[in-house]
């Protein structure tokens, strides 16, 4: 089962919203595949109504929450707001939230703790930039990264997903190889069962984010220790959507 899980980033109000929940054919994923969606936090309450009338077991979630429960910080919204909202998972570390927001591996260790601790489920973004893989520093990049977040896990026998999206591969077209997302996922792999046990580890999906498209959904869904994938520009059409679940097949 893979795990298909679609960002939108700053698009889709709830009109569009409810539009992508009307056309959305999950059926035609059928049970092979899970499907998630992290629609803007404005448009989560219309993705609850609208995945509700369309009978769909497609899971939602926001793309980042505060690390307090609650509190003076104008414009942020906390784990118990999300989860109370209908939010079931959490993007945490997404690049953009890294490089364009600032934000540290010690924020993302508190988001993932206030996640664990109002039952959202943290999917955890790790990925390096252009200069980092030029200087072949993937592995210390992302290791660092996962790292800075393990304490919040606890024994990990809750729901995790982590996901690898190389920095220079999204929203640029470019998409790392097969290959490469494998060595990445692997060193992740190693490093979670050394944390938590080969049992726990193996449960534990690998999502790759990088410029999935439905031409490329299908060799790197089925590159070894990849567990799904994690699509921003190509989820917002649902047949495109669609279309990288079949393609997982
Ligand atoms: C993302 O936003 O996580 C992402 C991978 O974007 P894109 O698929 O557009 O590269």
């Amino acid at each position: 089962m893979a795990v298909i899980a679609g960002n939108w980033k700053m698009h889709k109000g709830p009109s569009e919203t409810r539009e992508f929940f009307d056309r959305l054919d999950a059926g035609a994923v059928g049970k092979d595949h899970e499907l998630i969606i992290f629609p803007p936090v404005a448009s989560l309450s219309a993705a609850v109504s609208a995945r509700r009338a369309a009978s769909t077991q497609v899971g939602l979630g926001v793309q980042n929450i505060h690390w307090e429960d609650g509190g003076a910080f104008t414009g942020e919204t906390s784990a118990p707001i999300a989860a109370d909202a209908g939010a079931h998972y959490v993007l945490v570390g997404h690049s953009e939230r890294r490089h364009v927001f600032g934000e540290s591996d010690r924020e993302t260790h508190d988001k993932v703790a206030a996640a664990r601790r109002h039952g959202l489920v943290p999917v955890l973004c790790v990925g390096e930039t252009l200069e980092e893989r030029r200087e072949e520093r993937v592995d210390e990049v992302i290791l660092r990264q996962l790292e800075a977040a393990l304490p919040a896990l606890g024994d990990a026998k809750e729901r995790f997903l982590l996901a690898y999206e190389p920095v220079w591969a999204i929203g640029t077209g470019e998409t790392a190889t097969p290959a490469d997302a494998s060595a990445a996922h692997e060193t992740l792999h190693v490093r979670l069962a050394d944390a938590f046990g080969a049992t726990v580890a193996a449960g534990i999906p690998i999502l790759y984010g990088g410029s999935v498209k439905p031409a490329n959904a299908g060799e790197l869904l089925s590159a070894p220790h990849v567990g799904g994938v994690l699509v921003g520009g190509a989820s917002l059409d649902p047949e495109s959507f669609v279309a990288i679940a079949r393609a997982g097949r």
